[in-house]
Parts: structure tokens; C-alpha cells; sequence
């Protein structure tokens, strides 16, 4: 395995081999008493979703800002403002902050975080993740009438949000 190097193997008391690219690592969790033969063995058969993975993530990693921090906030700013005449759905309050696990989150208080790391993403994305929360005021899951309210406001929606996969 050439890329043995980079793993990071963490054994404790589970039972399934669980494997997660986090900063550009592979961080494979496996059963206390897994043998190393059988846990190589399974570590090759996803050699390829690995490395497929670990390209992804490098290339996030590697963004660049495309806005200094001030301009960001602004372009933060004054899409919310649109989307919140246009929707008349009123959070309490939107904050920007580095968040880990997701681009924007909606808490029962109305209140909305949009995560720092848009910084390297276009307006459009930006907007998006704006639309999402907002119509988590609404909606406070993904449903059905969830992704229609997004898409009254933002038609090609789904194009946009797969950017934001990669
Ligand atoms: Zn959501």
C-alpha cells in the first residue's frame, strides 16, 4: 500500500472498520483485535474510494480566499438582507463562523451561522447556504416542501449545491 505513510490507525472496541479523510489524512478506526493482515486486507479493497477521497480533500484544502474577511461579511450581509425582503423569513441573528461539519446551520432560536470557509466559494454558493438556513426557519428538516421554498428563490439550485460537494 503506497500510501501507508498517511494513515492513522486508531484500534478500540467496535466492531466494523470504519475509514475518514480529515485535513488531508486517512484516519481508520478499527476493532481492538483485528488482525494487522485481515485490517490490510480490508484497508486495499477501499484503497481506491481512499484515494479518491484524499484527492477531494486536498483540493479543498488548497482553495484560496477569493475575498478579504471584510468583503466577505459584506457579500454575507447584503444577500441575507436581499433574500430577507424577498422571503420574509427573519432570523434572529446571523453570525459567521468557522464551523466544521457543515456550510451553515439553523438553531431552534432562529438563529443562523454561516461557516467562514465560503470565503473560497462564489457568490452564488454563498447565497445558497443563506437560502438554506433561512428556509430552515420554515422548515426544520429537509423535506419535500423544504427543497420546493428553496427552489422558489433559487431555481437552479441544484447545480449550485453541487459545487459545493467537491
Ligand atoms: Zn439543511
Amino acid at each position: 500500500m503506497e500510501v501507508e505513510n498517511k494513515y492513522e490507525i486508531i484500534y478500540s472496541k467496535i466492531k466494523n472498520v470504519y475509514i475518514q479523510i480529515k485535513d488531508g489524512k486517512v484516519i481508520i478506526k478499527a476493532p481492538k483485535y483485528m488482525s494487522k493482515k485481515e485490517l490490510k486486507k480490508i484497508i486495499e479493497n477501499k484503497l481506491d474510494w481512499i484515494n479518491k477521497n484524499l484527492e477531494n480533500s486536498k483540493q479543498n484544502k488548497e482553495k484560496k480566499d477569493l475575498y478579504t474577511r471584510e468583503q466577505f461579511t459584506k457579500i454575507v450581509e447584503k444577500n441575507a438582507n436581499e433574500l430577507i425582503k424577498q422571503t420574509q423569513l427573519v432570523p434572529n441573528k446571523i453570525r459567521i463562523k468557522n464551523i466544521k461539519y457543515a456550510w451553515g446551520t439553523c438553531s431552534s432560536n432562529r438563529n443562523i451561522t454561516i461557516n467562514y470557509n465560503l470565503i473560497k466559494y462564489n457568490e452564488d454558493i454563498i447565497k445558497y447556504v443563506i437560502l438554506h438556513e433561512l428556509c430552515h426557519l420554515k422548515y426544520m428538516n429537509h423535506s419535500k416542501d423544504f427543497w420546493n421554498l428553496i427552489e422558489k428563490y433559487m431555481s437552479n439550485y441544484k447545480e449550485i449545491k453541487k459545487q459545493l460537494k467537491s
